[in-house]
């Protein structure tokens, strides 16, 4: 049996480590399989050294001497597929842009490497081993605390130029006009329908209309994130319920409008806001898809995304096998 490879998804709070096993096995439907899985705190505070030095260490203990074929990363930040280097980061990991995150598991482990973005490295595994699974192409949209799409095609995942392709989130939409975006710009659909979007739309609706949160239990108390606000639409509360009805029907409408672009096979719906579950967003969003989506694609299917938490370390792991950094 070939030796697994080792996948490390290295995020803003905490990194995980596991052996993953069967990769090769994936032409006769049998998923592969993580062992040894691990996770420590990121010391995202402490600069790039402290965290590779943490993701290190956390490697080796995972492996406990064993060989591995490959290592496959997946990182928060822009990562620049070619050499292995994340090009831009947010605050969350302090120092990190700049950093060349797979050069010292070459040097420690002495195998091929190689890293992706962690939003490509779960679009890639959705792709592989979840809905994508038997299908030519396939659009993951993330809904959550922020909004990206990733495209795989022909089971190579669409990186970019420049590794930034997918932030679908980050196209206007009408319904944020004026909106702030975690970008910095204005106006796009991330800053109106992405879960604390959502939640910020629906205290900006009772603001307007004080009258919109009589149902809840203290109409003064407007939710303060994703959990309350869905918990607020299944009372009944109206300014709960609007906001989900407009965040996911212009969500729906940039869906509809990417159908148009990209034509995949299936799109997979992830994230916190679409794995809620509210009744109201789930139609909004139907009813943006078939407003904007042309017949020919109007009846993609776009079912959950079905590979879980495991999809980046797995997307990860196919990325070190298949194409490992020069
Ligand atoms: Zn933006």
């Amino acid at each position: 049996m070939p030796d697994p490879v080792l996948a490390l998804d290295l995020g803003g709070t905490k990194i995980r480590a596991a052996l993953v096993h069967g990769l090769d096995a994936v032409e006769v439907e049998t998923a592969p399989r993580l062992e040894h899985v691990a996770e420590v705190p990121t010391p995202a505070a402490e600069g790039a050294a402290a965290i590779l030095g943490a993701a290190l260490d956390l490697a080796e203990r995972v492996c406990e001497g064993t060989a591995v074929q490959a290592v496959g990363i997946s990182s928060a930040g822009v990562v620049d597929v070619e050499d292995g280097r994340i090009t831009h980061a947010t605050d969350s990991l302090t120092g990190w842009a700049g950093t060349a995150v797979t050069t010292p598991f070459m040097e420690r482990f002495g195998v091929p490497v190689a890293a992706l973005n962690d939003v490509h490295a779960h679009g890639l595994g959705e792709a592989r081993f979840g809905t994508g699974r038997g299908r030519g192409s396939l659009l993951l949209m993330a809904v959550g605390t922020g909004i990206g799409g990733r495209q795989v095609q022909g089971g190579t995942v669409v990186v970019g130029a420049r590794g930034a392709a997918g932030h679908v989130g980050h196209v206007p939409v009408p319904e944020a006009e004026g909106v702030p975006c975690p970008c910095g710009r204005t106006g796009h659909l991330e800053g109106l329908a992405s879960g604390p979007g959502v939640v910020r739309l629906a205290a900006r609706l009772r603001t307007a209309d004080p009258a919109s949160g009589a149902s809840s239990p203290d109409p003064s108390a407007a939710p303060r994130d994703g959990r309350e606000l869905a918990a607020a639409a299944v009372r009944g509360d109206r300014a709960a319920l609007e906001a989900y009805r407009l965040a996911g029907r212009a969500t729906g409408r940039v869906l509809g409008a990417l159908l148009n672009v990209l034509d995949p096979d299936v799109v997979a719906l992830t994230g916190g806001v679409a794995d809620a579950g509210v009744t109201v967003w789930l139609e909004a969003l139907a009813a943006g898809i078939a407003e904007e989506a042309m017949d020919v694609v109007a009846a993609t299917p776009v079912p959950p995304a079905s590979a879980g938490s495991q999809a980046a370390p797995l997307g990860a792991a196919v990325r070190a096998v298949e194409v490992p950094v020069r």
